[in-house]
């Protein structure tokens, strides 16, 4: 679920998300550019379109892109009964409960072994009809997918199966953004085992490997598709690929001011007493906590916006709030505070959020929980 509501009805709130789908059709536009040949995209949107919100993600995407990529079926079926047009791609695998109901809504399966391709052939068999899928090749990324040794004997048997159509063929990356060498060489083994697919008459018509990393480093004819997630969202795995391709972030958290309050040396704030007030200082809480997704992990070292200025926490992370030290600076009940995205001359980036909190900007932005009003810019 998703709350959406105008502009107009933001002052109701005490922490939201802002969300510029300006930005999120800037960057679609820019990793296409940079991930130089011409490639067709399909699009991540798995895990709430990584907080962004499912939806109005998709609807700005629909018709942009060759796929929506999701990783449940929950998600697939929000898509498709919001009326989505973009075929949907689900990554990993459905229980067989989930199977019929997937064919059903015409969406395009992953593959990882002989087994499932066997499961997948006999369902849609039994309901009449054609599923397309993509076979998943495990190069070296150790998880999910046929391993590339024994790819070719078990793809060839998985094309006699009947009532399937496979469409493509794909791999994954574990370490696009900082190992060159081995994803050279897993590009290698895809491109060997499709040279030898290709000699048994056996084609695809989507080859694809590359996540958002990916796609700035892998240049070549082998692959047609890209599955960009996170740079869409204007962030970055690595801070090396900046160079790389300039996207913009897109979502700003931000909260308003709910409490003000005068402390004296010596008096502490929060859980565990880990800020004392050495001088005279002024304490302002707002109304977001890690219930929100805000990272507990954090507090040590994040800082908050206000009228542009940054400003260190004081204290821990609270479920559902937290509070920041003005220091000798004031400030009103009901001012809006930024914790993520820009304000004036600065900003706060996701990825400086992730660094404060130990864990990497995926995290961040997934666990932006659905209870955070969204508000969308077009
Ligand atoms: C999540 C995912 C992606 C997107 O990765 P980013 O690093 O966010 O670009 C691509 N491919 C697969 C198989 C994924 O699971």
């Amino acid at each position: 679920m998703t709350i959406t509501l105008p502009t107009s009805r933001l002052m109701e709130h005490g922490t939201w998300l802002e969300i510029r789908l300006d930005h999120l059709r800037y960057n679609l536009k820019a990793v296409e550019k940079a991930s130089g040949r011409k490639n067709e995209v399909l699009a991540v949107v798995k895990a709430n379109a990584y907080g962004h919100g499912l939806l109005e993600t998709a609807k700005t995407l629909d018709g942009q892109v060759r796929y929506l990529g999701v990783s449940s079926l929950l998600e697939a079926l929000d898509l498709k009964e919001h009326g989505i047009a973009t075929p949907v791609f689900l990554f990993g695998r459905l229980t067989p409960a989930e199977l019929p109901i997937a064919l059903a809504e015409e969406i395009t399966l992953s593959v990882s072994s002989y087994e499932e391709a066997e499961e997948l052939a006999s369902i849609s068999q039994s309901l009449k009809r054609l599923t397309k899928i993509h076979i998943k090749v495990d190069t070296g990324m150790g998880r999910l997918g046929i391993p590339v040794l024994q790819a070719s004997g078990t793809i060839e048997k998985i094309h006699e199966l009947p009532s399937l159509v496979p469409e493509g063929i794909y791999t994954h990356f574990p370490s696009a953004e900082s190992d060159q060498p081995f994803t050279e060489e897993q590009l290698q083994r895809f491109a060997f085992l499709l040279e030898d697919l290709g000699k048994k008459g056996i084609h695809f018509v989507y080859r694809h490997a590359a996540n958002s990393a990916g796609s700035l480093k892998i240049r070549t004819p082998v692959l047609n598709l890209i599955r960009p997630g996170l740079m869409l969202y204007g962030l970055y795995s690595d801070e090396s690929l900046r160079k790389d391709v300039q996207v913009k972030p897109i979502l700003s958290l931000k909260s308003r001011i709910i409490l003000l309050k005068k402390l004296t040396p010596g008096q502490s704030v929060g859980y565990g007493r880990t800020y004392i007030a050495k001088t005279h200082t002024l304490i302002a809480t707002l109304p977001v906590g890690y219930s929100h997704g805000y990272p507990y992990s954090a507090f040590q070292k994040a800082q908050v916006l206000y009228k542009g200025k940054r400003y260190p926490l004081a204290g821990r992370i609270s479920m559902d709030y937290l509070s920041f030290d003005l220091g000798p600076d004031s400030a009103k009940i009901g001012d809006e505070v930024t914790l993520i995205g820009p304000d004036g001359k600065e900003e706060i980036r996701t990825e400086e959020v992730a660094g404060w909190a130990g864990t990497i900007p995926y995290e961040i932005v997934t666990r932006l929980t659905s209870k955070l009003p969204r508000y969308y810019r077009s």
